[in-house]
């Protein structure tokens, strides 16, 4: 099926199970990035209704319909969810190319996998083991219990919303927590969609709603709300400070996955057509809007001339068009507000004496928040552009000399998100994968993402871990168990036991 991007749409929030508008009455416009016109319209969720959806959450973690389902019986609801994605894999391709301006050719994978995510952590609901400890104490035994949490508030981002969901949603949701989600305002519609799917897949009223609004009103209201116990949020620093104040009012507990400024090193003994590309990818897949951006290029300076020339030329082929046709390889930017973000760097660089060897432009386009792929060599690792966070198709490349020199480059970053090392040499591979200070290291790929692998940052990147075995461990209290093992009666109370 095609959806008509054309057509306006309009959606509503899902609050225990009720599908409704915000109280107030009020809507917002979501724009399509392809035309800059609006495509939907979605409830401006104020306090009140955020309200609503976390007393909802809160009543079904308390219920018997979600409390008495065993660990198994939760696994079997999120292989259905996972089934149902499946069935409807084109659908939200469609509309979170739509809505955020990503590649249907990207979406189509991304959703195409989604299921996985579902399954894999279905799988790991009836795992969630305690352990008996082999305590010191003669006359005591102890036992631990992993519990779910409470309400987890998931605040998302709009670059990869379903994606970022599912990481958050299936070990929350298999943990035996309750859920309410925040989209961003500029990409609300998949998680909607999802929510119905979980309706079909049978998951009980109240234990996934979701609340559509802006940041600083339907976002604050939620992270702040006191019966919110974990916020997993993935988003800017910038937002990730004013959540992390709002958890220490409750001391909800955090996850933060942020941003980064992920370091490409390439050695002078690399495949350096496969280097290309998986630079390529790193940073001009996505138009860069990917928190895992390869956007600071490390090349030797043996290679290093040839190498810019044939990534300049590869990335000038680069063919910039409308996200929802099949052959286009990048779309626009998913907001105005991101095209003058990297318009405001790609001016800064150039004041700063950057060389501008690619783009540094919009393209000549009619309409849409489209920008070029665009290469700067800089002067210094210190450099404004080696140093921060753009999220847009602007890499920064530097060269260096020795091996040394690169991994303290590499290092020479508040960010620690993600590497990519590409070279020949297995034991220079290993050092690097060893000492370079990032949550994810790529070795001669990029941007390869499973079910299995947890990602997570280091240093300004975030802390906590998505995806992987721990996730689930990751939304679970531990409890220790005492028990007294005399039959003596208990003397003394003023010693410790
Ligand atoms: P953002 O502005 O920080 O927004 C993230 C989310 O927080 C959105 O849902 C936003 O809602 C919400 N929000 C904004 N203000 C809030 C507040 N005061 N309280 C609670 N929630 C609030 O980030 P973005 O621009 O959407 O995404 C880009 C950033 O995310 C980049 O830094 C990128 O690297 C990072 N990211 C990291 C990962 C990862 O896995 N590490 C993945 C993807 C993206 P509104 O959008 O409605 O304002």
């Amino acid at each position: 099926m095609s959806l008509q991007p054309d057509a306006l749409r309009s959606f509503q929030m899902c609050i225990g199970g009720e599908w409704t508008d915000a109280l107030s009455g009020n809507t917002f416009d979501s724009l399509n990035p392809a035309t800059g016109q609006v495509w939907a319209q979605f409830p401006d969720a104020d306090e009140r209704d955020v309200n609503c959806a976390v007393d909802a959450a809160h009543t079904a973690f308390h219920s018997s319909e979600w409390r008495s389902l065993t660990p198994t019986a939760r696994g079997k609801l999120l292989r259905k969810l996972g089934d149902l994605i499946a069935e409807n894999t084109e659908t939200l391709a469609q509309l979170e190319s739509i809505d955020n301006g990503k590649l249907i050719r990207e979406t189509r994978g991304q959703v195409g996998y989604l299921p996985e995510f579902f399954y894999y952590t279905a799988g790991l609901a009836d795992k969630i083991e305690g352990e008996t400890l082999p305590l010191d104490k003669p006359d005591m035994m102890a036992y631990t219990i992993r519990e779910p949490i409470g309400v987890i508030a998931a605040i998302i981002p709009w670059n990869s919303p379903l994606y970022l969901t599912a990481i958050k949603v299936a070990p929350a949701l298999a943990a035996g927590n309750t859920v309410v989600l925040k989209p961003s305002e500029h990409a609300s519609a998949t998680l909607v969609e999802l929510v119905k799917l979980a309706e079909q897949a049978g998951i009980p009223k109240g234990v996934l709603n979701v609340v559509t609004g802006f940041g600083p009103s339907t976002g604050a209201a939620l992270t702040s709300h006191p019966l919110v116990r974990k916020i997993a949020f993935t988003g800017g620093a910038a937002t990730a400070r004013h959540v992390i104040r709002s958890s220490a009012e409750n001391f909800a507990r955090l996850s933060l996955e942020l941003g980064g400024k992920s370091p490409q090193i390439v050695f002078a003994d690399a495949d350096l057509e496969s280097a290309v590309n998986g630079i390529v990818a790193g940073i001009f897949a996505a138009s860069g809007q990917s928190c895992v951006a390869g956007s600071r290029l490390l090349i030797h300076k043996d290679v290093y001339e040839p190498f810019i020339t044939a990534l300049a030329e590869r990335a000038a082929r680069i063919k910039i068009g409308n996200p929802q046709a099949d052959d286009s390889e990048m779309g626009p930017m998913a907001t105005a507000a991101q095209l003058a973000v990297v318009e405001d760097f790609v001016a800064r660089a150039k004041a700063d004496g950057a060389r501008l060897r690619l783009g540094g432009k919009r393209p000549d386009m009619a309409q849409g928040w489209y920008y070029e792929p665009t290469i700067f060599e800089c002067n210094s690792n210190a450099d404004y552009l080696m140093q921060e966070e753009v999220f847009g198709p602007v890499a920064a490349v530097i060269p260096f000399e020795t091996e040394e020199e690169a991994l303290a480059m590499a290092n020479d970053s508040n960010y620690g998100l993600a590497a990519g090392i590409w070279t020949r040499d297995i034991a220079r591979a290993h050092r690097m994968a060893r000492d370079v200070h990032s949550g994810i290291i790529w070795v001669n790929t990029y941007r390869a993402v499973s079910a299995m692998a947890s990602i997570g940052g280091f240093k300004h990147s975030g802390y906590g871990r998505e995806s992987g075995i721990d996730s689930v461990l990751e939304y679970t209290e531990r409890k220790t168990v005492w028990i007294n093992l005399s039959s003596e009666p208990m003397a003394d109370p003023f010693v410790m036991r």
